[in-house]
């Protein structure tokens, strides 16, 4: 399948209904806002001279998938469990990187079989000798040559190898070596940015992060191994970086459609969220004034990695312009917002910008876009709960 077949919906299905007629709670996205960011981060790639491979987890839609790949500069898509990037080789996305350190050769194989039949370009990485034999065994078994990144951890102490180590020159030579590996490069994701106080801070992350890969990538080559590709990308490094030199590519997710927490951390205004949660008030209190959305809706997530602010959203009577209530607390199928005596009766609409975007898309798992306030489309997450 072709990536201009893959473009599914983005003007069909389009429903015809009023945002006002929505039942709720739902995740509304603004289509324009949403074009936009996309245009931005392409402009952004073009401009760093960067191939942009954008972070599928966040929205697991196909339809914009097929966006970020028609329009949006996108050059392929990364993905982070086997099952949830199933979705996209089977949609016929022809370039797959599975940005997760799978170890487990039933997950790798359910992969490689998805992709030997629709002749994806596949990616896989690994931090560890066990991983490096999972995804070479598991490419021998399906007589396949594979692309492998070693992941480098620099800073988040999550995934990756010690840049300064000698295993990390152990684990290239080991994946250099495997007969069934294409050893493509380094990559890294610096998630501890959104624990950063300031923009300059952030930028200060993405400028270690790019040099950290450089210097490593110049001790691999200096043991005789090429490295061709230096990937990086989180929402936060890649807006805020003020040089991508020497880098091949960014995997950006979150910029699709930003949240609570883009805007916590200074990288986006509250006029380029795209993505929203719209729930009515169902009670009001002295104190509270109760929607119909809680934490199965907006996530219990602060931020992204653990990292966040206060509260659990915020939430606009006029769209996420206007002046913000603070979701203060979340019962399951409730939230709280504090209303501070200000207007906000049983009936309204509000608009939540909740913390983590991503989390929330996955939970609800479908999106009415809308412009002018009329509902133009509606699009399925297909790959979400694909936890495995
Ligand atoms: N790459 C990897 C390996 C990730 O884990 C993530 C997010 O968790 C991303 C890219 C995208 O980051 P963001 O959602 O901040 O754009």
């Amino acid at each position: 399948m072709s990536q201009e077949n893959l473009h599914i919906s983005l003007n069909v299905q389009a429903s015809g209904g009023k945002l006002d007629e929505l039942e709720t709670p739902c995740i509304v996205i603004d289509r324009r806002r949403l074009r936009r960011t996309i245009e931005l981060m392409r402009n952004l790639a073009e401009q760093a001279g960067v191939r942009l491979r954008p972070h599928v987890k966040t929205h697991k839609s196909l339809a914009l998938a097929s966006h970020q790949l028609t329009y949006g500069g996108a050059a392929g898509i990364c993905a982070s469990k086997p099952d949830e990037a199933r979705v996209f080789i089977e949609a016929g996305v022809h370039d797959v990187l599975l940005a997760y350190p799978v170890v487990d050769g039933r997950k790798l194989d359910r992969v490689m079989t998805a992709g030997l039949h629709h002749r994806t370009r596949l990616g896989f990485i690994a931090d560890s000798h066990e991983g490096v034999a999972a995804i070479e065994d598991a490419a021998r078994r399906h007589d396949m040559r594979v692309g492998i990144h070693l992941k480098v951890d620099v800073g988040l102490h999550r995934v990756g190898v010690d840049p300064a180590s000698t295993a990390a020159i152990d684990v290239a030579r080991a994946m250099a070596a495997a007969p069934h590996l294409d050893f493509r490069g380094l990559l890294s994701h610096a998630g501890h940015a959104y624990g950063a106080s300031s923009v300059a801070e952030i930028a200060e992350i993405a400028e270690a992060e790019r040099r950290t890969l450089l210097d490593l990538a110049e001790r691999i080559r200096n043991v005789g191994i090429p490295v061709t590709e230096l990937s990086v990308g989180s929402t936060p490094s890649v807006l805020a970086a003020a040089s991508f030199e020497g880098l091949t590519e960014i995997r950006p997710g979150n910029y699709v459609f930003l949240d609570a927490t883009a805007l916590r951390l200074g990288v986006a205004t509250s006029e380029q969220v795209s993505f929203s949660v719209l729930a009515t008030v169902v009670s009001r209190n002295g104190h509270y004034a109760i929607i119909d959305a809680g934490s199965k809706v907006l996530s219990s997530d602060k931020g992204a990695h653990g990292l966040g602010g206060d509260g659990f959203g915020w939430a606009y009577r006029d769209g996420p312009a206007g002046e913000g209530f603070l979701v203060e607390r979340l019962s399951e199928e409730h939230g709280w917002i504090a209303h501070g005596h200000r207007e906000l009766p049983i009936g309204a609409r509000v608009r939540i910008v909740p913390n983590h975007s991503c989390v929330v898309a996955n939970l609800v798992g479908r999106a009415w876009l809308v412009e002018n306030n009329c509902v133009v489309d509606s699009w399925a997450m297909e790959a979400r709960a694909k936890l495995l």
